[in-house]
């Protein structure tokens, strides 16, 4: 995958590509100073995604640093990242990335913005949708409806048959105890959106 070059973007800014507000959106909804990032690479360095990312973890840093919105809510790294922290343990500066990617996939929903891997937030969708059925992941059930959803029957179908051969895969779902609690909170949070 071409990786944008993003020491290149200053030259490129235009004044009206620029949204300074969206910095401090993301600095407060993250509840992350990404201002004190300087650009070491360490993040990308640890990251196990970032070859895959068009722009590198602190690549996505320098956009919201520039103010470049449309730039940074559109590409492919903010749903690439799973979120997995190895970059914020090896950060010199402790910086919360997956909090920064987290905050900008919420804000490239509330904005209509084309989703860049649009198969990743229907994979979210479903695991949302078991954690408010069962209030815990029921795996077999996430892949079948991501597939049916996708119309894609029969691709990774021998890793599911390892799986479910080596019980790493429950045919049928467990709840928690107290399902009302978790209902109760997915229902809250639809009302406010
Ligand atoms: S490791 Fe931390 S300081 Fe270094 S580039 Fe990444 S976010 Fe910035
Ligand atoms: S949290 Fe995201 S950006 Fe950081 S290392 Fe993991 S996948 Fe990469």
């Amino acid at each position: 995958m071409k990786k944008e070059n993003y020491s290149d973007l200053g030259e490129t800014i235009k004044s009206d590509d620029s949204d300074f507000q969206f910095a401090s959106e993301v600095k407060k909804r993250s509840g992350t100073d990404f201002n004190m990032c300087y650009h070491c690479w360490c993040c990308t360095g640890g990251c196990p995604f970032s070859h895959a990312m068009d722009y590198t973890p602190n690549g996505i840093i320098r956009l919201v640093q520039f103010g470049l919105k449309r730039k940074a809510l559109e590409s492919s790294t903010i749903w690439l990242c799973v979120g997995c922290n190895t970059c914020s343990t090896v950060c010199p500066m402790r910086i919360d990335m997956s909090a920064i990617m987290d905050t900008m996939r919420q804000m490239a929903l509330e904005e209509g913005i084309s989703v860049a891997e649009p198969d990743i937030l229907n994979f979210h969708k479903e695991v949302l949708h078991s954690i408010e059925h069962y209030g815990r992941t029921h795996k077999l059930e996430i892949m079948l409806r991501y597939k049916i959803r996708k119309r894609d029957w029969f691709s990774d179908m021998d890793v599911g048959l390892k799986m479910l051969a080596k019980r790493k895969l429950d045919l049928m779902p467990s709840k928690v105890n107290d399902i009302g609690e978790i209902r109760k909170f997915f229902t809250d949070v639809k009302h406010k959106t």
